[in-house]
Formats: structure tokens, C-alpha cells, sequence
């Protein structure tokens, strides 16, 4: 089967390729760039001993997404990654942020109509749940009010597949991951930094390497049990894992039209305790101040994954220890500039 993979080289696209391959699918890469580096795919080429297609398409131009198209005709789903991500950055440049989300997911939507192809999984976060008022956060849970215009963004592609997917023949599954971290075993995939990093696992990886002085804990007066804010950690290859079981899903349901799946393990872990899990992993000190709250965090969020675990028949596996690990053989990676 053929796989668009829009955002093919990222973060999750890259695991997601990875795992595709693994299983016998053939992946076809499409990425900006912007973001993210070729050489991934001489990485992915090196774990699974073969070389995935990739063509740089920008997917804010409908011609050069049209005569991607026209050039490979045997599609037969999509998965939906590319993205700008960056939630501070969104803040600061609020019309970048719309126009490349959004009108890259409605070319690629209109790219599908006119050519046929009817199955999309496409990536979307819990951001969309803010704070949530029942923990564990389940899938029928009110969408609150965008904290950034990433959130936004997030929302409003949910919103616009919904409403197609009831007047087209296009069947979607939004995956709505929590926290995912951690990299490959391989260590040759994994998150890249630009510059400091605002999300905390790498920013605890930096600080072991001797990267950045210490990390700064946001704020520790929450109600929560140490009053640090908690959060749903999962492992990038359990995220990537469960984009397949949501393609084998489409491919063999045909009732339902749209259906959400929340990516998570269910457990809400604080983030002294990620420094704890992080310090147990590796051996290694993490030096932290405790500074004030980061403005727009939410207190606690994590996932009721029961819809997930039945309906994909898909379970996060990999433990927090793996997640660090991991985390940390791909930052030692980095360092050596590979
Ligand atoms: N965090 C922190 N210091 C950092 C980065 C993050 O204390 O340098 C905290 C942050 O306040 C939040 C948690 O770590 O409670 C996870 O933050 P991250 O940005 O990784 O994910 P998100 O906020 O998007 O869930």
C-alpha cells in the first residue's frame, strides 16, 4: 500500500516512516524542508536497508501539490504531519502560523477529492482540550479556546475535516497526541533543536550534556501532588505505531466517517518526576532552579486512553525509562554532530 506522509522527514513523520516500512508499506515522503533535513532519509535508509521516496513540495502551492499528484497516481491514504509547530513562535507570527497549517491541509484535502483518494489520518494534540475540567481526559471532552494560534490551528483543521468528511467521500481519523518524546533505538531519528528548546525533555538532555547551565522548572505552586504541572509522556515510536493502526482501521471500516483517537498512556507525570525518571535512566545529575509559572501552561493534562486501546487495538508499550534512554542517546548523537 502506498502512504502519502506529508511531513515525512520530521519528528513523528520520521518514526512513522520508519514503522511503515517495518511493515511492509511503502511510504511516500513529502516535505517543505523548512523545518527539517534531508539527511533523514539516508537515516531512515540506514535503519530499514531501504530508501523511502522523497519529493520537496511545498503544499502551500497547489501547483506544485497538484503535479505531485499527477506524478504519483497510486495513493491509497495519507497521513498528515507537516506543520508549523512552535507555540511561542505562533504567537509571535500568527499569520505564518495560519496560512501554512491551514492552507496546506485544505490543498491537500481538495489534492484528495480530485484525485480520488479518501483515507487521512491526521495529526492533531491535546492542546485542543486546554484545561481540561475531568481528568483523565477522554475524546468526548469539550474543545476549549485556543491558548496560541499553533492550538488554533490545530482546531481548525479538526473543524474543517469534520465538515468534509460529511460531504465527501474522504473518511479521517484525528489522532490527538499528548507529550511525545524520546527518539529511535538507533539513536539516528530523533527531535531536532533549533536553538533553545522550549519543550522540556530536550531541555533536561541539554542540560546533562553540559548544553545549557539548568534547566528552569515552571512554576511549582500548582495543585498537584508536588505542584509541579503533569503531563502525558509517550514514547515517539508508540505514537508512530499507532498512525499505523489507524490506516489498517479506515482500510477496513466503512461506517464511520470521522473518528478521534487520543495518544497517550494515561499516566500524568509531574515534572520533578521527569527529572527523577531522567536522573534514574542515565545516572546523570540534572542541575534545576525553580523560576515562576510559564504563562498559557495548563495544570494537568493526561489522556483516557480506553478508546484508543479498544478501537485501535493499539497500546502504549514503551516505559518512561525507555523514553529517557533514548532521549539521551539521540542528544549524545547530536553532540557528536552525526
Ligand atoms: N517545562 C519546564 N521547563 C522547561 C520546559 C518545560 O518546567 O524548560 C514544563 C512546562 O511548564 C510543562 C512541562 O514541562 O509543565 C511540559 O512542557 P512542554 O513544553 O514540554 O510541553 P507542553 O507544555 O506543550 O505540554
Amino acid at each position: 500500500m502506498n502512504i502519502l506522509v506529508t511531513g515525512g522527514i520530521g519528528y513523528i513523520g520520521s518514526h512513522t516512516v520508519v514503522e511503515l516500512m517495518n511493515r511492509g508499506y511503502n511510504p511516500i515522503i513529502i516535505d517543505n524542508l523548512v523545518n527539517s533535513d534531508i539527511e533523514v532519509v539516508d537515516r531512515i535508509e540506514k535503519i530499514t536497508g531501504k530508501r523511502p521516496v522523497f519529493e520537496k513540495v511545498e503544499m502551500c502551492n497547489m501547483d506544485e501539490l497538484r503535479n505531485f499528484f499527477t506524478k504519483y497516481l497510486q495513493i491509497d491514504a495519507v497521513i498528515h504531519f507537516a506543520a508549523l509547530l512552535a507555540v511561542n513562535e505562533s504567537v509571535e507570527k500568527p499569520l505564518l502560523y495560519y496560512h501554512n497549517n491551514l492552507v496546506s491541509t485544505l490543498n491537500l484535502l481538495q489534492c484528495m477529492q480530485d484525485f480520488n483518494i479518501k483515507d487521512i489520518v491526521f495529526s492533531s494534540s491535546c492542546t485542543v482540550y486546554g484545561e481540561p475540567d475531568i481528568l483523565p481526559v477522554d475524546e468526548f471532552a469539550p474543545i476549549k479556546p485556543a491558548m496560541s494560534p499553533y492550538g488554533n490551528t490545530k482546531k481548525i483543521c479538526e473543524d474543517i475535516l469534520t465538515d468534509t468528511t460529511k460531504v465527501t467521500e474522504i473518511r479521517s481519523i484525528l489522532l490527538r497526541y499528548f507529550n511525545p518524546i524520546g527518539a529511535h533505538e538507533t539513536a539516528l531519528i530523533g527531535e531536532f533543536q533549533d536553538g533553545v528548546p522550549h519543550h522540556l525533555i530536550p531541555y533536561i538532555t541539554e542540560t546533562a550534556s553540559g548544553k545549557r547551565e539548568k534547566l528552569r522548572i515552571f512554576g511549582n505552586d500548582y495543585n498537584t501532588p508536588d505542584g509541579t504541572c503533569l503531563r502525558d509522556y509517550i514514547h515517539v515510536v508508540d505514537i508512530a505505531i499507532a498512525h499505523i493502526a489507524a490506516i489498517e482501521r479506515l482500510k477496513i471500516s466503512n461506517e464511520n466517517k470521522i473518528e478521534v483517537f487520543n495518544l497517550g498512556t494515561g499516566i500524568g507525570y509531574s515534572v520533578l518526576d521527569m527529572v527523577n525518571a531522567f536522573e534514574n535512566a542515565t545516572g546523570i545529575k540534572i542541575n534545576y532552579e525553580i523560576v515562576a509559572r510559564r504563562p498559557g501552561d495548563v495544570e494537568a493534562v493526561y489522556a483516557d486512553t480506553r478508546l484508543a486501546n479498544k478501537e485501535l487495538n493499539w497500546k502504549a508499550e514503551r516505559t518512561l525509562e525507555e523514553m529517557m534512554r533514548s532521549a539521551w542517546e539521540w542528544e549524545k548523537m547530536l553532540g557528536k554532530g552525526k
